[in-house]
């Protein structure tokens, strides 16, 4: 495997983490999850321009233009020959000696590899149960922070359970899943929480809400309750890797007498099309 290291690509075996790289010692990066389909890296420049406003808000100053990262991005994926299955893109912001404070000279650490393609479709096409838990996270979530503790202990006790997600809930409110946006629907329109603080602005939610607009689907991006999500006629969660997932059962209850329902259909096969349309060459 080809890895992208600091804008040289080089081979998996020879790169090496510093053990006082502050992303190792404090989780102080951001990252992005690309997904490639036949070997075109799918919003490719909504993910890039996520990965600096993260980096921005973290105060953090990422060593490449913009321009010259996609290029390399673009490069890597050619040297690796894929044509299908994610990249994975992180920086930190570097190796100093360890102390909470940082100076601000210290140079940001890029890297960015190939993830194994994932085979979703069985998946996206039975649907899947969730839990709901408690969102105790802190107050950025809308940063895409390496420091994903938080999120990894929910996903276990999902994962533990038999589900696919924890949908979190905050003050009452659905959030969003520990690695995935949610929607519902109820008598037609799609409901999903505003992209403020409390949720990260998925790429995915993004295109969905473009995706809406173009079907005349009204969506509104507006908190709903946890009851409102029991009783929805129908639930997803999207993300990069899974797109549009429909869940079928949560916390034990059924959502739409079990089976992924029919406007989800309809939105997975519309942001199918979008992803061929964007990724056909
Ligand atoms: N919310 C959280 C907390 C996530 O970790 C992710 C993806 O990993 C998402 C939402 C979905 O974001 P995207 O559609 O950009 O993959």
């Amino acid at each position: 495997m080809k890895v992208l290291v600091d804008g040289e690509i080089v081979a998996r075996s020879v790169v090496k983490v510093d053990m006082e790289d502050r992303g190792y010692q404090f989780g102080d990066g951001v990252y992005e999850v690309i997904n490639i389909y036949d070997g075109v890296p799918f919003t490719l420049d909504e993910h890039i321009e996520r990965l600096y406003r993260s980096a921005k808000e973290i105060g953090m100053s990422i060593l490449f233009e913009s321009d010259h990262l996609k290029q390399d991005i673009r490069k890597l994926i050619k040297e690796n020959n894929m044509k299908k299955g994610g990249l994975y893109l992180q920086v930190t912001r570097g190796v100093a000696p360890r102390t909470h404070q940082y100076q601000k000279d210290i140079s940001s650490k890029l890297i960015a590899y190939p993830l194994p393609y994932k085979e979703m479709a069985e998946t996206r096409s039975s649907g899947v149960t969730a839990i709901t838990e408690q969102d105790l996270r802190w107050l950025r979530c809308d940063i895409k922070s390496l420091n994903l503790l938080y999120n990894i202990m929910i996903k276990q006790k999902s994962y533990e359970q038999g589900a696919f997600e924890a949908i979190l809930i905050r003050d009452g409110l659905v959030t969003e899943g520990t690695s995935s946006n949610v929607f519902i629907i109820k008598d037609g329109t799609i409901y999903t929480h505003p992209a403020t603080n409390l949720i990260l602005n998925g790429i995915t939610r993004q295109k969905l809400l473009e995706v809406f607009l173009e079907n005349g689907w009204t969506c509104k991006e507006q908190p709903f309750t946890t009851k409102e999500l029991m009783e929805a006629d129908e639930v997803f969660v999207t993300s990069t890797t899974s797109e549009v997932v429909p869940v079928i059962s949560i916390d034990g209850k059924s959502i739409n007498n079990g089976i992924p329902g029919s406007l989800t259909r309809k939105i997975q096969q519309a942001f199918s099309n979008t992803v061929k349309k964007e990724t056909s060459s």
